[in-house]
């Protein structure tokens, strides 16, 4: 073959190969192993068989994963040792932990929004076994600050509820709350700090709205409660008449 004819070919090779890669992101998402083209799936196997998923024995209150025999809320250490709820129940896909950390880490910080539509259907598995997801009326995502949201341009927790809104037939409004200031990330804080940290930071904007409804807050994570602690206060206190939550991680 002239050598003419085999560099075009390499150069028409290397163009496909770099629009395969815009179209399938070759790497897992967790981990950043490569992937067979195109992917299957947006994690290796070896990720996919170590997601911290919660299984059916889950707080019902908190989300939280429990032991098989636990029964009532006692038997939830989240729920013994912190101060009482202002929700009625909570659902919780996987741990924070291991790969499904990282998967919200790559949704948060790098904009990869591979995930998000299993995020979503395995928060939705989750509701669809609790009893009260049938009361829920409307959706409402946690919301970031102004600025925070401008320099991510989206919010992750926003891309949940609105997928579980598609999934469920159910309105996502997502400007019910708002973000009053910009706080610092809470991980890098510890209980008490978290709680100072979001107190006073969400306000309702419409409560003549939230009048005797029945919300189901969305977020990507849970650890303390603190942020979804203080949301549900303050829907409750703009008159909401219950708040459930709904995170893809606890
Ligand atoms: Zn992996
Ligand atoms: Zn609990």
């Amino acid at each position: 073959m002239p050598w003419g004819r085999t560099r075009t070919a390499l150069v028409l090779r290397r163009t496909a190969r770099a629009l395969l890669d815009l179209v399938y992101p070759q790497e897992c998402i967790a981990c950043g192993a490569g992937l067979p083209r195109p992917p299957a799936s947006f994690l290796c196997d070896d990720c996919r068989d170590r997601l911290p998923l919660i299984g059916p024995w889950q707080c019902a209150r908190c989300g939280d994963e429990t032991g098989p025999f636990a029964e009532g809320a006692s038997a939830c250490r989240s729920c013994a040792e912190r101060p009482a709820l202002p929700f009625r129940g909570a659902v919780a896909a996987c741990r924070f932990e291991g790969p499904a950390r990282e998967m919200v880490h790559r949704l948060k910080y790098s904009g990869d929004t591979r995930a998000v539509g299993w995020m979503a259907r395995e928060m939705a598995l989750r509701l669809s076994r609790a009893a009260w997801a049938a009361e829920v009326e409307w959706i409402v995502p946690v919301p970031l600050h102004w600025s925070r949201h401008l320099s991510r341009r989206f919010n992750q927790s926003q891309l949940l509820a609105d997928a579980l809104g598609e999934s469920s037939g159910k309105p996502c409004l997502p400007r019910l709350l708002r973000r009053t200031r910009r706080t610092p990330a809470q991980v890098t804080l510890d209980f008490a700090a978290r709680e100072r940290n979001v107190a006073g930071a969400f306000a309702a904007r419409h409560p003549d709205r939230l009048k005797e409804k029945t919300i189901l807050l969305v977020d990507d994570v849970m650890t303390t409660c603190a942020t979804a602690r203080e949301c549900a206060r303050v829907l409750r206190a703009a008159g909401a008449k219950r708040v459930y939550v709904a995170v893809f991680a606890r």
